[in-house]
C-alpha cells in the first residue's frame, strides 16, 4: 500500500478539506491545473476541488473520508450507482483473462448487439474509446459520403474536444467563459458553421447560403452540456427535413443522454412521434454505454456505417478500441438496466426536481428546473419563458449558483461544479437518498438568495 493509500484508509473528520488541499497542490506541480478535464479544477465555484477515493450506490467518499450524496455519476456512467457489483463482477472476471489482445473478443459484438437492440435505427456499431473519437469519426463519415466541407453545430453543444467543434461548445468552455480554443486554425474553425439552437430559419438560411456545402448537421439529442435544455417541439423533426432535403446527413450526439434520458436515450423520446421514415443518420454514444471504462460508439445505416475501414474509404482505427474490460463494463450496465432501472430514474429525477423547486420557491429564489428524460439541472435567474438556446442559458445567475453549489457541498451533496451541466441520478438514488439531498437544499436556497 502506497503513503497516499495508507492516508485514504484513516477517516477524518467531516467537512475537512485538508487532504483534498494537499493532494490538489501535489496534483498541481506535476498537472497542469492539477486535472485532467478541465472542470473538475472547481475554477468557476472556487474552493477545493476534492479528490475521491471510493463510491459505492449513490454515496462518494473524498480524501478527508467526508461522504456525500453524488449527483454527478462519473457525467453518467454510473448509471446504476457506483461500483455496482454486476459491473464490477464482469470487469474483475473479463481483467482476470487479460486486458486486451489487439485483437477482436466476443463482447464487442454483443456489445454492439445490445445497442443495436434498444436502437432501431442503428444498423451497425464502431466501438472507439471516447465520446470525442466517436462524433470525430461520425463527421468523417458525413463528409467522405458527401464528398461535402462544412458542418452546422449549435451553439452551446458540446461534442468533444475535436478541433472543428470547439466553438461556442458549452460543458467546459461555456463553465470558463471560453468562445473557443487556441490552437484550432482558421481553416478549421471556418468549416463548422455556428447556429442558434431551436432556430429552424437560421438552418434554412444556412443551407441556402452554403448550397451543396454542408455535409451534415451535428446536434445533441437534447442539449446537455448548458445545462439541460431540450429541443424545442417540432425542432428535431425540421432539421432532420431540412438537412435531408439539402442532401445533407444529421449527426444526433447521444454521448451523454444515451441509455439516459430513455432506454433509447432522447431520441427514444422523440422517436414516436417522428413522421415514418424520418431519421436521424448517425448516432453517436458514450458515458453510460462503457459503464465507466473509456468506451464509446457510433452507428446509424449500414451502408453509411461500412464506409469505415476495412470495408471503405474512411479511415478509424483504435489500438484500445473495443478493450475487452471497458466492454465487458459496458454490456452488463445495459443488460442490467432495464425497464425497472429506467422507470426508477424518471421517478428518482422527478421528486429531486420537486424538492429543488419547493426549497428555492420558498427562499424566493428565481430559478428553472430543466428536464430531459431522466436528465435535470436548475437555471438561477429569471426565465419567464422557457430558454431556447445559449444565450438564453448564459444570461443566468451564476453567483447564485456558485452559493448553492458550495452549500450543498457543505450539506453533504455532491453537485457538478459548474453551473452549465446537467444533474445525474442513478439506480440507487432511493427515498432516502433524495430525503438525505431534501435535507440540505434548504440551507443551500437560503444561500443562492443571499446573493
Ligand atoms: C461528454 C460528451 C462528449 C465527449 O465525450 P468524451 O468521452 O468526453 O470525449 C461528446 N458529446 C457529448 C454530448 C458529451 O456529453
Amino acid at each position: 500500500m502506497s503513503a497516499v493509500e495508507q492516508a485514504n484508509g484513516q477517516t477524518a473528520r467531516a467537512g475537512e478539506t485538508a487532504r483534498s488541499a494537499e493532494y490538489a497542490a501535489r496534483a498541481a506541480s506535476v498537472i497542469p491545473g492539477g486535472v485532467n478535464s478541465p472542470v473538475r479544477a472547481f475554477g468557476s465555484v472556487g474552493g477545493t476541488p476534492r479528490f475521491f477515493v471510493r463510491g459505492s450506490g449513490a454515496a462518494v467518499t473524498d480524501a478527508d473520508g467526508t461522504e456525500y450524496v453524488d449527483l454527478i455519476g462519473a457525467w453518467g456512467p454510473a448509471l446504476l450507482g457506483h461500483a455496482h457489483p454486476a459491473v464490477v463482477d464482469a470487469v474483475q472476471e473479463a481483467a482476470a483473462k487479460g486486458l486486451g489482445f489487439g485483437a477482436s473478443v466476443p463482447g464487442e459484438f454483443e456489445l454492439a448487439e445490445e445497442i443495436i437492440a434498444r436502437m432501431p435505427d442503428v444498423e451497425r456499431v464502431r466501438l472507439v474509446s471516447t465520446g470525442t473519437e466517436a462524433t470525430m469519426t461520425a463527421i468523417r463519415i458525413a463528409r467522405g459520403a458527401t464528398s461535402r466541407p462544412l458542418i452546422i453545430k449549435f451553439a452551446g453543444h458540446y461534442h468533444g474536444h475535436s478541433d472543428g467543434l470547439l466553438a461556442a461548445a458549452g460543458s467546459g468552455l461555456a463553465t470558463f467563459g471560453l468562445p473557443g480554443s487556441a490552437g484550432v486554425t482558421a481553416e478549421t474553425a471556418a468549416q463548422t458553421l455556428v447556429l442558434p439552437y431551436n432556430d429552424l430559419a437560421a438552418l434554412e438560411h444556412a443551407f441556402a447560403t452554403h448550397e451543396g456545402q454542408i455535409a451534415a448537421v451535428i446536434t445533441e439529442s437534447a442539449a446537455a452540456n448548458m445545462g439541460i435544455l431540450p429541443p424545442d417541439p417540432g425542432f428535431t423533426e425540421g432539421l432532420i427535413r431540412i438537412a435531408h432535403a439539402h442532401g445533407a446527413l444529421v449527426i444526433t450526439d447521444e454521448v451523454l443522454t444515451g441509455f439516459r434520458a430513455s432506454a433509447a436515450g432522447y431520441w427514444g423520446i422523440e422517436r414516436p412521434s417522428m413522421p415514418e421514415g424520418l431519421r436521424p443518420d448517425l448516432f453517436t454514444f458514450g458515458k453510460v454505454v462503457g459503464g465507466g471504462l473509456p468506451l464509446a460508439a457510433l452507428g446509424g445505416r449500414r451502408e453509411l456505417m461500412e464506409m469505415l475501414a476495412p470495408l471503405g474509404p474512411v479511415y478509424q482505427g483504435g489500438t484500445l478500441s473495443g478493450n475487452p474490460l471497458a466492454v465487458a463494463a459496458g454490456l452488463a450496465t445495459l443488460r442490467n438496466a432495464d425497464a425497472a432501472v429506467y422507470d426508477h430514474l424518471a421517478a428518482a429525477a422527478d421528486a429531486l426536481a420537486v424538492e429543488v423547486e419547493d426549497a428555492l420557491t420558498a427562499a424566493g429564489v428565481a430559478h428553472r428546473v430543466q428536464r430531459a428524460g431522466t436528465l435535470l439541472s436548475v437555471l438561477f435567474g429569471d426565465y419567464p419563458v422557457a430558454p431556447a438556446n445559449y444565450d438564453d442559458v448564459l444570461r443566468q445567475n451564476t453567483d447564485q449558483h456558485r452559493a448553492f453549489f458550495h452549500a450543498m457541498l457543505a450539506g453533504g451533496v455532491n453537485l457538478p461544479p459548474s453551473a452549465f451541466e446537467a444533474w445525474f441520478v442513478s439506480a440507487a438514488h432511493d427515498d432516502s437518498v433524495i430525503g438525505r439531498i431534501a435535507e440540505a437544499l434548504p440551507a443551500a436556497a437560503r444561500a443562492a438568495a443571499a446573493v
